[in-house]
């Protein structure tokens, strides 16, 4: 009997290892059971050959080419729907970005092809992290913005003075009484009223947090500064913990 014990004990941890090494290191399971990666995090994803997400379709978007998740689509058409009923129009602007067209942005601004506050930023702010917190006020670092995840869209327009009157202020209003009973957060809220930290206020901002919730909790387990890189002005991630400060900055209602 003995004889067969070192040969199965053999199989066993040949067995265990081919399992270790078969197992991708960073594939993370989320609660509708589908599989994500830690470069899906960081929006390192390509949506048109991804079974996740959806093309946006019209009437939802005047745009021709851009996605969002399956799930947070279907709750999106449903809110849209309602809305639509109260003579609102809840056109979608943006959804999800990946991690290149994030970094275009970033760059454009880092580097001062795009003038921010008409300042060309290279030449205003020679300090890197002061020149970060610039380009902050509007735009996300690539790698942590929550349009990576195909959770958030972008509603009606990006400027705060829409929302202030007319139609603009309907969609708002409406959004604040209702889009929770579909899913959906405002996760950019007020300062300092309701976060410390974190973007300025974004009334066009929603977040699907059936799936985001999750996906910010993977964030906070698997991402680190060090794996925010791979764009100019990258080493700053961690001088201004770009994680704590602004990806965990947001309305504690969407958490
Ligand atoms: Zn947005």
């Amino acid at each position: 009997m003995t004889k067969y014990i070192q040969p199965i004990l053999m199989l066993l941890i040949l067995a265990s290892y081919t399992t270790l090494i078969n197992t991708p290191q960073d594939q993370i399971k989320v609660a509708n059971h589908s599989t994500i990666s830690k470069n899906y995090l960081l929006g390192k994803v390509s949506p048109s050959k991804d079974s996740k997400f959806s093309k946006i379709e019209k009437p939802y978007t005047l745009k021709s080419n851009i996605y969002m998740l399956n799930e947070a689509y279907l709750a999106y058409t449903k809110m849209y729907a309602a809305a639509a009923k109260e003579g609102l129009d809840l056109k979608i602007i943006s959804a999800f970005r990946s991690f290149n067209h994030q970094k275009s942005i970033w760059e454009a601004k880092w580097t001062g092809a795009r003038k921010v506050l008409g300042k060309d930023l290279s030449k205003a702010y020679q300090n890197a992290e002061a020149r970060a917190k610039v380009i902050l006020l509007f735009s996300s670092m690539p790698g942590t913005s929550r349009h990576h995840w195909g959770t958030d869209i972008d509603i009606y327009s990006l400027e705060d003075a829409d929302f202030l009157q007319g139609k603009g202020k309907d969609i708002y209003t409406w959004l604040v009484q209702n889009a929770h009973t579909f899913g959906y957060c405002q996760v950019y809220t007020p300062k300092p009223e309701t976060r410390t930290s974190g973007y300025e206020e974004e009334k066009w901002h929603w977040s699907y947090l059936p799936m985001a919730k999750e996906y910010l909790l993977e964030y906070q387990k698997h991402i680190k500064h060090k794996d925010i890189k791979g764009f100019k002005g990258d080493r700053v991630a961690e001088k201004i913990n770009v994680i704590d400060n602004y990806v965990l900055g947001i309305n504690p209602d969407c958490k």
